[in-house]
């Protein structure tokens, strides 16, 4: 059910009107003074999707270039009758972003509607453990490039020490896991990339997963942003993507596996509260949906000793 719904129902008809005669001829791409429709889609996920939603809907439309509204699936185990209702209106938003982690979305309708949103040049943002989502769509797993799968499930990219990228074919390798929650540096591996223009190129992220040995079809990659899987946290021993996009026919997959919530004894939903965590998911939102970037990179971004968190 569509929670945006809601907040559009009340909106003068004359600015809603040319929301729709604008989604008879496809998409048009939001300009710089008009503000970026988010769509975002939960539901089900292993990590409190009922308070992230409203901190992510919140924190973008902080921005001033964003209104965001919400459509949520039917909940875990729900029958073929739950997903009936189920119709997310993507002629209505520019991007999407998914804090959803189930099973792939019902009916297939939904999923056909959506891969032609990408394919006309709408956006897609996971974030965290929304790339666990959707197994055996073939759509979103191209779209996504890597996902929390097993080493039979696809090839797995890391970086080797000069920073080039190396590619593991499946079978080879661990598959996607990670260690116990720590602080961590990120590592900006494109400084001239819309989204990660003018960011540190290394700052200390929050205590969070690092995920590692992620796994998919990974093609046309560009990894945005990188960090080291520590040997003595339990990874890898490489740098492991953190930060991506995947051009889809028109449109643009941006995938950010920061952003864990929940579990041992870690207070409630730091990672997402990281302030370099919100600035990239915002410009990834903004990115996908129009090409540039206007949000800026605040003077409280973390920095190579210091994390950042808001309130
Ligand atoms: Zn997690």
């Amino acid at each position: 059910m569509l929670g945006g719904m809601n907040m559009r129902r009340l909106l003068p008809l004359f600015l809603i009107a040319p929301v729709f005669v604008l989604a008879g001829f496809g998409i048009s791409k939001p300009g710089a003074g008009e503000k970026v429709r988010v769509l975002i889609i939960d539901g089900q996920n292993n990590h409190n999707w009922k308070d992230t939603t409203p901190f992510l809907k919140a924190q973008l439309e902080k921005t001033g270039r964003f209104e965001v509204a919400v459509a949520t699936t039917p909940p875990r185990g729900a029958k073929p009758e739950d997903w009936a209702g189920f119709k997310p209106d993507f002629g209505a938003c520019d991007v999407v972003l998914s804090n959803y982690n189930g099973p792939k979305w019902e009916p297939a309708a939904v999923r056909e509607a959506f891969e032609k949103f990408l394919a006309d040049g709408g956006g897609l943002v996971n974030v965290h453990a929304a790339n666990n989502a959707h197994k055996g769509w073939d759509g979103f797993e191209k779209a996504t490039g890597l996902l929390w799968r097993g080493n039979a499930d696809g090839a797995r990219l890391y970086l080797d020490q000069v920073g080039k990228v190396m590619r593991m074919e499946k079978g080879e390798g661990p598959g996607a896991g990670h260690g116990p929650q720590h602080e961590y540096l990120v590592k900006i591996r494109d400084g001239e990339h819309p989204i990660t223009k003018g960011l540190p190129t290394e700052w200390l992220h929050t205590k969070d997963e690092l995920y590692h040995g992620q796994r998919g079809p990974a093609e046309d990659m560009e990894i945005l942003a990188t960090a080291l899987s520590a040997k003595d946290k339990r990874g890898t021993g490489v740098h492991e993507p953190m930060l991506w996009w995947i051009p889809v026919g028109k449109g643009k997959a941006v995938t950010n596996v920061l952003g864990h919530v929940g579990g041992g004894d870690v207070p409630h939903m730091p990672a997402m509260k990281c302030v370099g965590f919100l600035t990239l998911t915002a410009r990834a939102c903004e990115w996908a949906a129009t090409g540039e970037v206007t949000i800026p990179v605040l003077d409280n971004f973390p920095t190579k000793d210091k994390v950042s968190l808001v309130e």
